[in-house]
């Protein structure tokens, strides 16, 4: 299994945000993790990510149990945070090979130039990040996560502020990638997850209220729909 999380709590101070949350996310499916804002995604995703550390709980990628700010499972991950942090002064190309050294990639031209041409960034190689469109800087940040072929990748609202065909190029990377890797996304987009997502777990004031494989959606539940769903799990609660 890919991605083990057990029983994991947070609270910022006295604000609770994970309540003793547990799934599973395995190898070669999209789990499209969605809920409201303020549900509870991005603080899961940071703490998996090592970002952050959970108030209790455990869990483990690749069999590794994470560690806040431990190094072990960087191999394993690639993680595309929410609001993107990129290396704006940099040129695309400089960007990645600075990170390709970090990760101590063998063959790193090569490796750069497949990872560029995957994620569609040729034409913009050669310009500075912060001269890009919100698209293109999304398929850096997803150049980023990739760059050392990790198995497990986990995606922060990846698709957030793109237009409609930046959105369609995102998600069929995404359901290229998923083939192959474990793929966590987060996103409150219902389509989103009928697009790409192989499995869903959703997500309410830090609490999973419902997790299953898409594909079972009309036969376990009588709504019309995920949306549906959706709205009679999270609304009024
Ligand atoms: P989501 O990604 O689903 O929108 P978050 O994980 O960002 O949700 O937030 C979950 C809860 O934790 C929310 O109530 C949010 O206000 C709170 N929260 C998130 N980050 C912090 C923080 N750094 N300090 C205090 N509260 C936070």
């Amino acid at each position: 299994m890919s991605i083990e999380v057990n029983q994991l709590y947070k609270s910022y101070g006295a604000q609770p945000a994970l309540n003793g949350i547990s799934f599973t996310a395995r190898p070669g499916r999209v789990l499209g993790f969605l809920g409201p804002n303020g549900a509870g995604k991005s603080t899961t995703m940071k703490i998996l990510s090592g970002s952050i550390p959970p108030t209790s709980g455990a869990a483990s990628l690749c069999g590794v149990q994470i560690q806040h700010g431990g190094p072990a499972m960087r191999r394993h991950l690639g993680y595309l945070p929410e609001n993107n942090p990129l290396y704006a002064g940099l040129y695309v190309r400089e960007a990645l090979a600075f990170l390709a050294d970090i990760h101590r990639i063998p063959n790193r031209q090569a490796r750069i130039a497949d990872v560029i041409d995957m994620t569609g960034l040729a034409p913009m190689q050669h310009r500075k990040i912060n001269q890009l469109s919100k698209g293109y800087r999304q398929r850096v940040g997803l150049a980023q996560a990739i760059l050392h072929d990790p198995d497990v990748l986990i995606l922060d609202e990846p698709t957030s502020g793109l237009d409609p065909n930046q959105l369609q190029d995102m998600r069929s990377l995404i359901k290229q990638l998923g083939r192959q890797k474990t793929v966590l996304l987060s996103t409150h987009i219902m389509q989103e997850v009928e697009a790409i997502c192989d499995d869903v777990v959703i997500i309410h004031q830090g609490k999973i209220i419902a997790a299953f494989p898409f594909a079972e959606l009309g036969s376990r539940y009588p709504d019309k729909g995920l949306e549906a769903l959706f709205i009679r799990l999270t609304v009024n609660k």
